[in-house]
């Protein structure tokens, strides 16, 4: 007999298989390069998971999961509460922590209204889905109908996954995430792609990024899925985008790596980009860096 997470496994997998892992190598490299430079850290251990390390506090993703899942308070359910509204205040309870997780003025009150629709029927329908979602034993099923419940709503939707499990399930922000992947040179999308088959792919991108920062070895703790969330999602950063602008561009002026007096009397410069050695000169001959005098 198959597990509720057969069907999990094998999807995200089957993506992992396919990925371009070199790209969100790459990625993460830039990341993790990234964090050094803004933390003034250039080589001790990192850490994705307290946000100590990190330009900005990602470590309330923790928190939020914790105050979410226990507002669920998924020991007092079962199936034949499915009906009695219980269920429906229980995830109401659990969605006022999402945080900016998700939209709270547009998201957050639509999906409560979903769960006050004056229709019974609707509540009731709303109820049998969350049950499926936490108790049931076919989560792709129960993704599809929580979209006809909640409608195609992204954020929504993997909130309330996520809150599950959070070493399976990710929160998620479709727009943002296709800026970031684009800028990453992967072709995914997400806007407009609500379903099981595109969020399991995302978090296959994640978990590869996950390996990733876990084989690096620069995290003074074990890599946590939600670690890599937040680390990919470092790349949204304005401070991020303007810091790649100047790493990316050769005609701002970068300090050689290192500077070799030669006993007579000439210097030469190594590349800080290419670690090329060269005689003093204001360009770098092999990558055409400009250098800083
Ligand atoms: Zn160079």
């Amino acid at each position: 007999m198959g597990s509720i997470t057969d069907n999990y496994n094998q999807t995200v997998n089957q993506y992992l298989e396919n990925i371009d892992s070199r790209t969100i190598e790459y990625a993460v490299d830039t990341v993790i390069e990234f964090v050094r430079y803004a933390n003034r850290e250039p080589k001790g251990l990192l850490d994705f998971h307290n946000g100590s390390k990190q330009p900005k506090e990602e470590n309330y993703k923790y928190d939020v999961f914790e105050k979410a899942h226990a507002a669920l308070s998924l020991d007092k359910w079962d199936r034949s509460k499915i009906g009695s509204g219980e269920i429906c205040k229980y995830a109401s309870d659990a969605i006022a922590f999402t945080d900016n997780l998700v939209n709270r003025h547009f998201a957050v009150p639509d999906f409560l209204n979903r769960l006050k629709d004056p229709d019974k029927q609707k509540r009731d329908k709303c109820e049998q889905a969350l049950y499926e979602i936490y108790l049931g034993d076919d989560e792709e099923k129960a993704f599809n109908d929580a979209i006809s419940c909640f409608g195609a709503k992204y954020p929504i939707i993997a909130f309330l996954f996520f809150i599950k499990d959070r070493d399976r399930f990710l929160p998620t922000s479709p727009d943002t995430f296709d800026s970031i992947f684009n800028s990453m040179g992967l072709s995914f999308k997400m806007s407009a792609k609500c379903g099981w088959n595109n969020y399991c792919e995302f978090i296959a991108i994640i978990k590869c990024a996950q390996d990733m920062l876990s084989k690096s070895g620069v995290c003074r703790h074990t890599v946590s899925l939600l670690d890599a969330h937040s680390a990919i999602w470092i790349m949204n950063y304005e401070e991020f985008k303007s810091w790649r602008k100047t790493i990316d561009d050769i005609n701002i002026p970068m300090r050689p790596k290192n500077t070799i007096y030669k006993p007579d009397g000439t210097s030469d410069y190594v590349c800080a980009r290419c670690n090329y050695q060269f005689i003093q000169t204001s360009r770098c001959p092999e990558c055409g860096q400009l250098m800083k005098e």
